[in-house]
C-alpha cells in the first residue's frame, strides 16, 4: 500500500531533520522534553528488538534498565527483582543429616523459606548423600511429631534420582523434567553432595529470559560505594558477598579522591567493574577514563528530587550530558549510564538514542512494591517516600548519603535534594515489562532492531532529531480535554 514512499517517485528524498551533532550544535542545554526523534521505517514486530546493552567494558545486560542507588529505591526486593530472581546450581544449599528432625526442617522453612533439604550422612555438603526431605514429607505430620528423626520420613537415597556432578544445567534441567520432582540431588563419583537444583529456578528461568547473570548463573548485582577511606571495608564486603560492580557514587566524580578510589579497587580487585561518576562533561569523563573506569554514570542536578543545579549553580540539562559524554567515552569502549530524570518510557528511549547504553531510575521505581518503606496514606491516596540522598533528611540518617554530599570539615549542611513521596505503582513485574515493551515499540517507530543498530544510526547520521519549541511541547501531550484519565498499561 505504501509502496511510493519506499521505491516509487524520482528516488529524491529531501534532508529532513538535525542529526545529532547538527541538534547539539548551538550551546543550549537540551532536556529530553526539548527534542523528538523522527520516525524511520518499519519491516519488522516490536517483540523482535533487541534491547542488549552494556552496563560496562565487561558486562552486559538483557534490558538497559538499573535502579538507583538510593535508600528509598533499592534494597535487596529490588535488586533482586530487578535482576529476576533465578538460581542455577545452589552449590551451598541448605543440608541436614538423618537424625536432625522434622522441627529442624520446619524451622528452616521458617528462616529461609525453602523445605526441600538433602539429608547428608553428617548433615553437610560433600558427605554421602542418604535421602531427602520436602513438604510433602512433613506437611501433615503432628505437633507431637516434630521430634520424629529425618531418618524416619525422608525418601532414602537408593529411590532417589539424582544427576552426576559436571552435569550441564541443560542436562540437569532434563534430568528434573523427566523425574517431575522438586529438587535434583548432584553427587560426584563417591556419591557426594554438591549441588542441588530446584524445580521453581527452571521455571523461573522459562518465565524469566531476561535475568542478568554471570556465568555461574548467580544474578549480577552492583553497589555503591564513596571514596572515603572507610569505603574501602564497604568495599571488602561487598567484593566477599560477590557484587559484580561497584559504582562510585559521588554527585562530581571528577576528583582527586574519585581517582584515587579507581586505582585502589583495580589494584586489588582487578576484575571488578568500576563504574565512575558522576559526570556531565567529557572532560569530566577523560579524567576517570583515564584513571580505568568500565563504565561512566552522566547526570547532574538532572534528578526528580534534587535541588543541585539551584544551590551548586553547577550541572547539566540530561540530554545534552548524556550525548557529549557518551559521544567522547564510546571512543575508548567506555559505555554510558544516563542516569536521572528519566519520567516517562520516551525518555528512555531518547536517552539511548543519545548513546547511553542503560539508563538509571529512581522516580520511575520509587513507591513500587519492590522499593523499600512502607506505604501510607495522605489524603485518600496511597504513597510511599521517595527522597534525594542529598536530602538533609537522608543525610541525617545515613552517614554514607552524608558522605556523597558532603565534605568532611563541613559545619554547615547543605542540602541538594528534597524528601517527598509518590503514589503507589504496584510491583515491577508489571511496570517493569511496560518499560520493556515501550522501549521496544519506540525502536520499532525509528526503525532500529537493536539498541546497537539505534546507536549506530544516531553516530552515521542517519537518525534523525528535530527540537521542540514550547508550543510544540503543549501539542505532543493531552490537550484540550475537559477531563481524562491517563492509564499507560
Ligand atoms: P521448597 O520446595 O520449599 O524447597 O521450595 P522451592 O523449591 O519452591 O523454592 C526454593 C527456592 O529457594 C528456589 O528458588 C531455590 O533456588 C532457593 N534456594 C536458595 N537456597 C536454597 C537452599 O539452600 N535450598 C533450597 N531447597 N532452596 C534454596
Ligand atoms: P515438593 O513438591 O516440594 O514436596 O517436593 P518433591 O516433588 O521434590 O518431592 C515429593 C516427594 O517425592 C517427597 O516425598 C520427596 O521426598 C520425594 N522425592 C524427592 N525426590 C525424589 C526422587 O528423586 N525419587 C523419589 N522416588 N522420590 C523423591
Ligand atoms: P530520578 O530518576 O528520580 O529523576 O533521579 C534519580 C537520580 O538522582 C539518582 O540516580 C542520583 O543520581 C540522583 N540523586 C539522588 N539523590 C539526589 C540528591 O539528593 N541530590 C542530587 N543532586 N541528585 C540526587
Amino acid at each position: 500500500m505504501a509502496d511510493y514512499l519506499i521505491s516509487g517517485g524520482t528516488g529524491y528524498v529531501p534532508d529532513d531533520g538535525l542529526t545529532a551533532p547538527q541538534l547539539f550544535a548551538n550551546a543550549d542545554g537540551l532536556t529530553y522534553n526539548d527534542f523528538l526523534i523522527l520516525p524511520g521505517f518499519i519491516d519488522f514486530i516490536a517483540d523482535e528488538v533487541d534491547l542488549t546493552s552494556a552496563l560496562t567494558r565487561k558486562i552486559t545486560l538483557k534490558t538497559p534498565l538499573i535502579s538507583s542507588p538510593m535508600d528509598t529505591v533499592t534494597e535487596a526486593d529490588m535488586a533482586i527483582a530487578m535482576a529476576k530472581f533465578e538460581q542455577g546450581f545452589i552449590t551451598d544449599p541448605v543440608v541436614l543429616s538423618p537424625s536432625h528432625t522434622v522441627g529442624d526442617v520446619l524451622e528452616a522453612k521458617i528462616r529461609h523459606g525453602f523445605s526441600g533439604i538433602p539429608i547428608t550422612e553428617t548433615g553437610a555438603m560433600g558427605s554421602k548423600l542418604v535421602g531427602i526431605v520436602t513438604s510433602r514429607d512433613i506437611d501433615f505430620l503432628a505437633e507431637k511429631d516434630h521430634t520424629t528423626l529425618l531418618r524416619e520420613v525422608m525418601t532414602p537415597r537408593n529411590e532417589l534420582v539424582v544427576a552426576p556432578a559436571g552435569v550441564t544445567l541443560k542436562e540437569a534441567n532434563e534430568i528434573l523434567q523427566r523425574s517431575k520432582k522438586g529438587k535434583l540431588p548432584i553427587v560426584n563419583n563417591h556419591d557426594e553432595l554438591v549441588a542441588i537444583i530446584a524445580r521453581t529456578d527452571l521455571k523461573k528461568n522459562r518465565d524469566y529470559p531476561l535475568a542478568s547473570k554471570d556465568s555461574h548463573k548467580q544474578l549480577l548485582c552492583g553497589a555503591a560505594v564513596g571514596t572515603r577511606e572507610d569505603d574501602k571495608y564497604r568495599l571488602d564486603l561487598l567484593t566477599q558477598a560477590g557484587a559484580d560492580v561497584i559504582v562510585l557514587d559521588s554527585s562530581q566524580g571528577n576528583s582527586v579522591y574519585q581517582i584515587a578510589m579507581v586505582h585502589y579497587i583495580k589494584q586489588k580487585y582487578p576484575h571488578l567493574q568500576v563504574i565512575g561518576g558522576n559526570v556531565v562533561t567529557a572532560a569530566q569523563a577523560k579524567n576517570l577514563i583515564d584513571a580505568g573506569v568500565d563504565g561512566l554514570r552522566v547526570g547532574m542536578g538532572c534528578g526528580s528530587i534534587c535541588i543541585t543545579q539551584e544551590v551548586m549553580a553547577c550541572g547539566r540539562p540530561q540530554g545534552t550530558a548524556v550525548y557529549k559524554v557518551a559521544e567522547y567515552a564510546r571512543r575508548f569502549g567506555v559505555p554510558v549510564i544516563a542516569d536521572g530524570g528519566i519520567q516517562t518510557v520516551g525518555h528512555v528511549v531518547k536517552a539511548l538514542a543519545l548513546g547511553a547504553s542503560t539508563v538509571m531510575m529512581g522516580s520511575l521505581l520509587a513507591a513500587t512494591t519492590e522499593a523499600p518503606g512502607e506505604y501510607f496514606f495522605s489524603d485518600g491516596v496511597r504513597l510511599k517516600k521517595y527522597r534525594g540522598m542529598g536530602s538533609l533528611d537522608a543525610m541525617e540518617k545515613s552517614s554514607s548519603s552524608q558522605k556523597r554530599y558532603f565534605s568532611e570539615g563541613d559545619k554547615v549542611k547543605i542540602a541538594q535534594g528534597v524528601s517527598g513521596s509518590i503514589q503507589d505503582k504496584g510491583s515491577i513485574q508489571k511496570f517493569v515489562p511496560y518499560l520493556i515493551a515501550g522501549i521496544q515499540h519506540g525502536c520499532q517507530d525509528i526503525g532500529a532492531r537493536s539498541l546497537s543498530v539505534l546507536r549506530s544510526m544516531m553516530y552515521s547520521g542517519e537518525l534523525k532529531f528535530e527540537k521542540r519549541t514550547m508550543s510544540a511541547q503543549i501539542e505532543g501531550g493531552v490537550h484540550g480535554l475537559h477531563s481524562y484519565e491517563k492509564r499507560l498499561y
